[in-house]
């Protein structure tokens, strides 16, 4: 790194001791390089002058500038309590400036009858715009001063920094610091080979870093932005990439050549429907990797109900047709014993042996499991986490499907991997739509496949939004519902899922239910987290039996249970649930051939982004679109699933949700690159090597890497 990178920030004109302290405590930044390479999070125009009728209530979290006299001033309040007020005008109307606490050099600099540009975020009370804080200045200083951009970046501070450096002070103290990398040409060298600069019309670095901070218009700013999400996302690139063909260059895939006698009876004798041809596409690509001789690592991406459990048992069958064991782990007790319950069914008379192991497995079933699974004599075993105990040992295990992925941490799915010395092929799958974007970066060096289309004869889920005060009308349609024969889910959410868990909603929501739909028509079932395992599996059981009309739960069954005679799916205080997690709530019904819905009810007050979810949730069952829109509204460190997908990103200035192009981008040059150099060993690569781990934090372990 260039000396003057590594420069302690105290040195920079305007900084000193203290500050430096401040900055190094508040947001880590030591050396000339830190600050530089932190960059504005937004910017605003400073040629801009708004006027004070301009400016609506929307405007709140933005800054504006405005030209104004002032016309009075004065303390109000007592003691700690007291602030400085100064009343403003221009020729649209009044605003008043606010400062809390000392604010005597304020005080002393303005004066009543003279110009001054303000500059601040606006807020509106009582549809009377005022300014905390602004910064002032008077306008023949104004006018005086050169400006030297059109924008000013806001650079993120906290509010101990913010105390003592402010957004102006900020910016100089980067505008002195450039000037120091200014005389210094090699500091900010460029890692990227020139070609591959002219190919994509990049920037160099260096005006790029200058041009985040300084940009004199636009068309710069979005330059400098695309070259520095371009080198971030081309190093995360790299390493994916990298790892990617690692693997592949690895010869150490079991081989399942033979598709025999259980794959080709079941298919012939006992499939209860036909494939569809995105089931059919998906079995194809698996096998395909199966006769590769790589080792599989193969995600599977299908919407709830779109047939991945056949999808999973049919390619288990290719590796017990070819003498391997396969197993299938599933996230829930319920799940397990539901895929038990098919599979078992399935199997019958292709002469292949399944057997279960769960948590809750009695002596005698768990005895026969582990005997079976350690002699051979089981072909698939169906279980939960308790599959990865180390008392489970394989005969040969070729084959693993995790069902419902993102319900399983990093480490268990790791622990799984090492039961043998040769790594089993590896199907990975969710109903958790993750978006292209996420997918090309989270599991860059998976191997994806899509089944894209339902079954046929499914009828869209029609889906509404009902407030809090509609709920007699709700409960008349789930009496009209049960009449007709069905059933109904109704779901609360759970305020903290993992501490002490707070039940309160459920189980008032159960009383007012048992009031309004009362023994002995009508038969209420409950089922919840907290619940023995036992009792939540008798529960579920009386409800797929059809013996109780309703149940009532917590998200306990968001994944995977299938009761085809339920038609309804009401969401209590839906606002609180995410985008992904309603779709996945909604997935339960829909799986008969009757019309089915889906109720959210909220309160009246949401907030702007509880609103457009649940309006998303109306207007589209495409869990695709949803999860876009998901990435977009809450930004892909929070989508659901993504903690536990092995990987930590810090993303600098990229973002997943909005920067797919510059992601596919640099996919395709990563590769371009590795196929050429595949250790980054030629002169003109070498400093691309700098980039690769650079945003790219492995906290955790990788678990497509453990093989
Ligand atoms: P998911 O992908 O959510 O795990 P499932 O595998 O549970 O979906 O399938 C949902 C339902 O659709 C099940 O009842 C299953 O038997 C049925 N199903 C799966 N594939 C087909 C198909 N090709 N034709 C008709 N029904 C199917
Ligand atoms: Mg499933």
């Amino acid at each position: 790194m260039a000396e003057v990178l590594a420069t302690d920030i105290k040195y920079v004109g305007g900084v000193g001791e203290v500050r430096a302290r401040l900055l190094e405590r508040e947001v880590g930044v030591k050396t000339i390089g830190d600050l530089l390479l932190r960059f504005p999070y937004r910017y605003i125009d400073r040629t801009r002058i708004w006027q004070i009728g301009e400016i609506t209530e929307d405007m709140e979290s933005s800054f504006v500038q405005l030209r104004c006299r002032v016309i009075g001033k004065g303390y109000q309040g007592e003691g700690r309590k007291q602030r400085f007020t100064v009343e403003v005008t221009d020729s649209s109307g009044s605003a008043e400036l606010i400062w809390f606490n000392t604010a005597k050099w304020i005080d002393k600099m303005v004066e009543v009858g003279r110009e001054y540009m303000i500059f601040g975020r606006p807020s509106m009370f009582r549809n009377r715009l005022s300014i905390a804080h602004p910064d002032i200045e008077a306008v023949e200083q104004y006018l005086s001063r050169k400006q030297e951009s059109g924008f000013q970046g806001i650079y993120s501070t906290t509010e101990r920094l913010s105390s003592m450096i402010g957004t102006k002070a900020m910016y100089n103290i980067v505008q002195r610091a450039w000037q120091l990398v200014a005389s210094d040409p090699s500091a900010f060298a460029d890692p990227l080979p020139e070609s591959l600069r002219r190919k994509n019309g990049l920037i160099s670095l260096r005006d790029a870093i200058y041009n985040i901070h300084f940009p004199q218009s636009s068309e710069q700013l979005r330059q400098a932005q695309y070259r520095l999400k371009y080198d971030e996302l081309l190093g995360v690139q790299l390493t994916i990439q990298a790892r990617r063909s690692e693997r592949k260059e690895r010869g150490n895939g079991f081989l399942f050549p033979r598709v025999g006698n259980a794959f080709n009876t079941f298919y012939r004798e006992k499939l209860p429907f036909a494939l569809t041809g995105a089931q059919q596409r998906v079995i194809k690509e698996i096998r395909a990797d199966m006769i590769s001789g790589k080792q599989m690592n193969r995600l599977l991406q299908g919407d709830v109900g779109s047939g991945k459990t056949m999808v999973a048992f049919m390619s288990m069958l290719l590796a017990v047709d070819n003498g391997f064991q396969a197993c299938i782990m599933a996230p829930t007790e319920i799940l397990a014993r539901q895929h038990f319950a098919s599979m078992i069914h399935f199997a019958e008379g292709i002469g292949v042996k399944v057997a279960i192991l769960t948590g809750s497995s009695k002596a005698k079933e768990r005895k026969a499991s582990l005997s079976g699974i350690a002699s051979g004599e089981v072909d698939i075993l169906i279980g939960t986490h308790a599959l990865i105990e180390d008392r489970v040992q394989f005969a040969n295990l070729g084959y693993v499907v995790i069902d419902e992925q993102h319900r399983f941490g990093v480490e268990q799915r790791a622990k799984l991997w090492t039961k043998n010395l040769q790594p089993p092929h590896i199907l990975v799958m969710t109903a958790t739509p993750i978006p292209r974007t996420l997918a090309m970066t989270l599991y860059g060096d998976l191997e994806v496949s899509v089944i894209d289309e339902l079954p046929p004869g499914r009828q869209p889920i029609r889906t509404y939004h009902y407030y809090d005060s509609a709920r007699l009308k709700m409960f008349g349609f789930l009496r009209q519902e049960i009449a007709k024969g069905r059933q109904v889910y109704v779901v609360y959410p759970l305020i903290k899922e993992s501490e002490k868990m707070d039940y309160k909603d459920l189980y008032d929501g159960f009383e007012s239910l048992s009031r309004d739909f009362p023994l002995p028509q009508y038969r209420i079932t409950a089922c919840h987290g907290k619940m023995r395992p036992e009792d939540k599996d008798a529960a579920m059981m009386e409800f797929k039996r059809g013996e109780a009309h309703i149940l009532v739960a917590t998200s306990v069954i968001e994944v995977g249970v299938d009761v085809p005679n339920a038609t309804v799916m009401v969401i209590e205080s839906a606002e609180r649930f995410g985008l992904s997690q309603l779709h996945q709530l909604r997935g339960r019904v829909g799986r008969g051939g009757e019309q089915s819905y889906c109720i959210l009810m909220s309160g009246e007050k949401l907030s702007k982004e509880s609103r457009q979810r649940l309006e998303a949730m109306c207007s589209t069952n495409d869990g695709f679109e949803l999860s876009e829109l998901d990435l977009k509204l809450r930004g892909a460190g929070d989508i659901h699933g993504t903690q536990q997908s092995g990987e930590a990103f810090e993303l600098n200035i990229a973002n997943l949700a909005t920067d797919s192009q510059i992601l596919s981008l640099t996919r395709d040059d990563a590769i371009a690159i590795l196929d050429a150099d595949p250790r980054l060993e030629r002169a003109e690569n070498f400093a691309l090597r700098a980039l690769r781990e650079k945003h790219y934090k492995r906290e955790r372990i990788d678990f497509s890497d453990i093989s």
